[in-house]
């Protein structure tokens, strides 16, 4: 059953298309049509998916499955699950350049299991010797790598943001946050690790990995580029976050030149 918003009826004023076909980026006046004299409460009657005048497939599938199908697609990179979280659900789509509520909150949860991975890899990676950090109350340590996590994605964002405007004149930045943060989902699955006993480094490594590969498909979609623009924008946001990561943190002693991020 379609719990979206982001429907319209056949009564919507015209303009130009808010939507777009995942299948084959074509716009679309909407993503269904709700028959206000159908038994809405029963799953799936009164609603039909609109189909595409270009590709006669279902413009948005997605606006009838759930999370946990989203999410699953998600992680097998499939194109359309963006277009339809970044063009026809998110705020951040075509409308106007706002973040969503949601999307915050994601940034959130991602900032807050950052936190929690680079302190278990850097508690891990340091030698033998007592650095200056880890002997500190546990309050000071947590603010430090809050502080230092925020300050990586907060580079990382801006500097992405920056050249897919001036380079490839996009105009929506929050947009671009929108994806990066969308696609930066894999970073939650650590949360198993808290269960079964892992290996940290080789975990971040790996979770590291398939982020920025979600993120570097992300950018694609939404920036309308190739991929090697997209990883090209990926890779300098990633250069100046390590740059200012590792500053941060031979200032304060906790890494050494051959513990690299
Ligand atoms: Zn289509």
């Amino acid at each position: 059953m379609a719990t979206t918003t982001s429907t319209s009826s056949p009564s919507t004023p015209p303009g130009p298309p808010l939507f777009i076909c995942i299948e084959c980026s074509f716009p679309v006046d909407s993503l269904f049509t709700a028959y206000s004299g159908a038994d809405d409460r029963s799953l799936g009657r009164g609603v039909r998916l609109t189909q595409c005048p270009r590709c006669k497939r279902f413009a948005d599938k997605y606006v009838e499955h759930d999370f946990v199908v989203l999410f699953i697609d998600m992680v097998l990179i499939k194109p359309q699950v963006y277009r339809h979280l970044l063009f026809n659900h998110l705020a951040g789509g075509r409308k106007d350049d706002v973040l969503d509520g949601s999307i915050k909150r994601l940034g959130v949860l991602l900032l807050l299991f950052d936190v929690y991975l680079t302190w278990a890899r850097i508690e891990k990676s340091i030698p033998a010797e007592t650095p200056r950090l880890l002997g500190m109350p546990i309050v000071v340590q947590y603010l430090f790598f809050l502080a230092l996590c925020f300050t990586e994605s907060i580079l990382f964002h801006l500097t992405i943001r920056l050249l897919s405007f001036y380079l490839l004149r996009f105009p929506r930045p929050n947009a671009v946050s929108t994806a990066l943060l969308v696609s930066s989902c894999t970073k939650l699955f650590p949360i198993l690790m808290v269960i079964w006993k892992y290996d940290v480094p080789a975990a971040a490594r790996s979770v590291g990995w398939a982020v920025v590969v979600n993120n570097v498909e992300a950018l694609r979609i939404l920036l309308d580029t190739d991929y090697v623009r997209a990883a090209a924008l990926a890779g300098a946001g990633a250069v100046v976050r390590a740059v200012a990561s590792q500053g941060i943190l031979r200032a304060a002693g906790l890494v050494t030149w051959e513990a690299g991020v």
